[in-house]
């Protein structure tokens, strides 16, 4: 047989989904596994969000819809950027996609060519170096600082002539930091100085403990060249509805439009009137989980640094990011085997010698975990 596509057999797995693949095994072999590996919230889906779908279908929303999503869908979230997010958008600069990581893979199929480079800021998200080397793109990756986590001057050195956009993701999946306004700023002038693109991952704006988000977008000059991520999946406990957003200029989301008529057409007809109802509901809902995270998380980051663990910072999203001093690898498969404790080991994320707990599960597992951590 002729050997398969060398572009995708150069893409490494998803290590988040292999490792609690591996904690679900033990689980379905009866083993009292606890996963703090997963990335989602524990929470259902609130019961409005789901009636409203319930209803699209039940009308008979069941059809295909414009491929830029149903326009009472982009409209709410055109003013929900225009009133939340410091800057304006409009109804068509607004792209309805399958979840935050679709958004993620049209908006770099829909800017990057094979001779362009992405800069990543690692601890990064495990989906923005394959996303893209999808593209057809490179990736150079550049290390925060790993006490704060912030964008300092160094960034300028990693900036090479290819490079041509920037992914810049606050509240961050590892670290839990939120970006400061003079971080941003330092993209900001980083962007507009070599003519830049940035795309920036809001997913967990919502969740922020005693900080102020931030989007890049809304600093002078980076509407124009800001491509803004978001989606349901966090904020509205919706992982499975598969709904997320892009908000960029018009040419980037007609460029993006084309890459969704043709793989996926829209995302699904009746979960996009759902993520409607979140838009347009009360949004209690958000807080009351944003509230009980937070009470997570004031347990369990403490509660790793009284064992001896140095954190990052956790302002925001739902992970402690915790520093073991040594190969994470070897710490994420002992804990998993000997503590039948799932965690991700920073190397996922460009940063060995960390290990990231997810706090979206409850108390009570916490408190476990923390134990059988103390008893290792
Ligand atoms: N960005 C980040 C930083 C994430 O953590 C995730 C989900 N783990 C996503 C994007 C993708 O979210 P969605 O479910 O909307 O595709």
């Amino acid at each position: 047989m002729r050997s398969l596509s060398e572009k995708i057999a150069g893409i490494a797995p998803s290590a988040t989904i292999e490792i609690s693949n591996a904690a679900k095994r033990m689980a379905a072999e009866g083993i009292d596994v606890i996963s703090l590996s997963i990335g989602e919230p524990d929470f259902d889906t609130p019961e409005h969000i789901k009636e409203a779908c319930i209803d699209a279908l039940r009308r008979g929303e069941t059809h295909y819809a414009p491929s830029t999503g149903i326009p009472e869908l982009t409209a709410a979230i055109a003013r929900k950027i225009s009133a939340e997010n410091g800057f304006s958008a409009s109804q068509d600069e607004v792209l309805v996609t399958c979840g935050a990581k679709d958004a993620i893979h049209q908006a770099m199929e829909a800017v990057l060519n094979p001779e362009d480079e992405v800069l990543i800021l690692d601890p990064s998200w495990v989906s923005y170096e394959p996303c893209a080397r999808l593209a057809g793109a490179s990736v150079r990756h550049h290390a925060l600082d790993s006490v704060a986590f912030q964008v300092d001057d160094t960034l300028l050195e990693a900036v090479g002539p290819r490079t041509k956009m920037i992914v810049v993701n606050s509240p961050s999946n590892p670290s839990g930091a939120v970006l400061d306004a003079d971080s941003l700023r330092l993209v900001a002038d980083i962007c507009s100085d070599h003519d830049l693109y940035a795309l920036s991952d809001e997913i967990y704006e919502k969740l922020v403990y005693g900080k102020e988000h931030i989007s890049l977008a809304s600093l002078p000059g980076m509407t124009e060249r800001t491509i803004t991520v978001n989606g349901f999946s966090k904020a509205y406990a919706m992982t499975g509805w598969r709904i997320g957003y892009a908000v960029a200029p018009r040419p980037i989301i007609r460029q993006m439009e084309k890459v969704q008529q043709h793989t996926v057409s829209h995302p699904t007809t009746f979960a996009m009137y759902g993520a409607l109802a979140a838009l347009q509901g009360s949004q209690d809902c958000v807080e009351t989980m944003r509230r009980e995270f937070e009470r997570r998380r004031d347990y369990i980051v403490p509660a790793l640094q009284d064992i001896g663990y140095t954190t990052a910072p956790a302002d925001g999203a739902f992970y402690a990011y915790i520093n073991v001093g040594g190969d994470d690898m070897a710490v994420a498969r002992s804990w998993l085997q000997d503590a039948h404790l799932a965690v991700t080991p920073g190397t996922a994320f460009g940063t060995p010698g960390w290990i990231r707990l997810s706090y979206a599960t409850s108390m009570e597992n916490l408190k476990e975990a923390v134990a059988r951590i103390v008893r290792i």
